[in-house]
């Protein structure tokens, strides 16, 4: 076994939260490795951006890049009922700024994924992919580095002040330190494929997010994205979609795509293509944040529902904010645990703020269109949340929807633990 300690911050996992603080801490002066499990480009899910990912990708320095992309331009966000009627599209642009965050984009993962990963590199942070971490080390107390299987087969240890958690819903360190705890209510099924040559919208609305009920409160996304291609994925219980026996990904999809007639009559002038893929019980949260040398980012921290598409932006949101986070311990020279507490209350904040409209969503007493009826003033709320502004007060909005149905409390968790708790090694 080899032995490497000449880094100061190691990072596990290179999608876009461990991108965005290598890049970021790069750019600050220190010495980053990522160490990531695949090659680069690979395949991910996770597509249609929120307008509120501008700010960290304006600080990534990609807004250029990105605007002269092949992405798919998403202006606005529309719901289909079953019946397959299409509400009037929520355009960004009637409550932002036309030329920052009232356009955002529909990606194709591997180039976005790609993309922020090769901004890392250029900003000085040394990646290795093809390379698997197996565990992280301990010293005492304290989290220490991590030790990780090469594409060689070599074992090598890295060891470095802190270390930041980025492994995505896989949730490594939340695993080993049984941090991780399932959602109490949303734990759907999701199935998903892509087709060529399916219907657009016309105009702007060509790159819309479309969110197409099914009965039983399922829904469809339908991304538009480049190169012809449309993502489409169905969400609901998987009790609801597994009825009667049905087991298959492909069986799923297609008995689903009859319940909607938009979806059934935009897909009919497309052609499958690829696999279908099916994922199961992905909402959960940790316990901690992270404790002593450990930090974690994104969805290895929480991950929610993706009806309302927050991961990408909480991922990139937590992606700086782990690299201020950081930066700060480097020059206090302090990484003890409570240095992250502001962390984890902003995040978590955002996390709840999300989570309680999701919660209403699946509630089949609430709608949306009833709530904005009495309430007008409601719409420049939801659009803020929905859009991923999501560390503001609330308190108003969810008062008025609980006139409708039950908000969940908060849940406790997301604090750093205190390193005297931690089991030493
Ligand atoms: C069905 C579904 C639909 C979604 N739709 C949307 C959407 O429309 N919009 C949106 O914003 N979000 C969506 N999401 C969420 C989105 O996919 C995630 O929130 C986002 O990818 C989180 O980024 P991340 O950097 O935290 O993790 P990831 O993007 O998952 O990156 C984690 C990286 O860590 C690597 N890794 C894992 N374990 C190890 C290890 N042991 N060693 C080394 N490397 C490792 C992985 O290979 C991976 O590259 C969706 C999610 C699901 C499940």
């Amino acid at each position: 076994m080899k032995s490497k300690t000449d880094c100061d911050v190691l990072i596990i996992g290179a999608g876009p939260a461990g991108s965005t603080a290598a890049a970021l801490l790069a750019e600050m002066g220190h010495r980053v490795l990522v160490l990531e499990r695949e090659k680069f480009p690979r395949y991910h899910i996770g597509e249609s951006l929120l307008p509120f990912t501008y700010q960290p990708l304006q600080r990534l320095g990609l807004i250029e890049r990105m605007r002269t992309s092949a992405f798919v331009k998403k202006y606005s966000v529309q719901f289909v009922s079953p019946s397959g009627r299409a509400s009037q599209p929520f355009y960004f642009f009637d409550r932002y700024d036309r030329n920052t965050v009232a356009q955002t984009w529909q990606v194709l993962r591997s180039e976005f994924d790609q993309m922020l990963l090769d901004n890392a590199r250029a900003k000085g942070a040394e990646v290795k992919e093809q390379t698997v971490v197996k565990e992280l080390l301990k010293e005492g107390n304290r989290f220490t580095g991590a030790r990780a299987q090469t594409k060689d087969g070599e074992t090598m240890e890295y060891r470095a002040p802190i270390t930041l958690d980025c492994t995505g819903k896989e949730a490594f360190s939340a695993v080993r330190n049984n941090w991780r705890m399932k959602d109490p209510f949303l734990n759907k099924v999701a199935v998903w494929t892509y087709f060529q040559g399916a219907k657009r919208d016309e105009g702007i609305d060509a790159g819309a997010t479309t969110v197409a009920y099914v009965p039983e409160k399922g829904w469809f996304w339908y991304i538009p994205q480049h190169n012809d291609m449309i993502s489409v994925g169905v969400v609901a219980e998987g009790k609801y979609l597994t009825r009667g026996g049905v087991k298959s990904a492909e069986d799923i999809f297609k008995r689903e795509v009859e319940q909607n007639q938009w979806i059934k009559q935009h897909l009919a002038c497309g052609r499958q293509t690829g696999q279908y893929f099916l994922t199961s019980e992905y909402s959960h949260h940790s316990r901690h944040c992270g404790t002593e040398g450990l930090l974690l980012v994104g969805d290895a921290f929480a991950f929610l529902d993706p009806v309302f598409s927050s991961g990408v932006m909480l991922a990139l949101k937590s992606g700086t904010m782990a690299a201020d986070v950081v930066h700060e311990a480097f020059v206090a020279r302090d990484f003890s645990p409570a240095r992250f507490t502001q962390y984890a209350a902003t995040l978590r904040e955002g996390v709840e703020n999300m989570r309680r409209l999701v919660y209403a969503f699946y509630d089949p007493k609430f709608s949306f269109r009833q709530l904005t009826n009495k309430y007008p003033d409601a719409v420049g709320s939801v659009t803020d949340c929905l859009s991923g502004d999501v560390n503001k007060d609330f308190s108003v909005l969810w008062k008025q929807i609980e006139e409708f149905v039950p908000l969940p409390e908060a849940l406790p968790v997301g604090q750093p633990l205190a390193a005297k708790h931690l089991e030493p090694a």
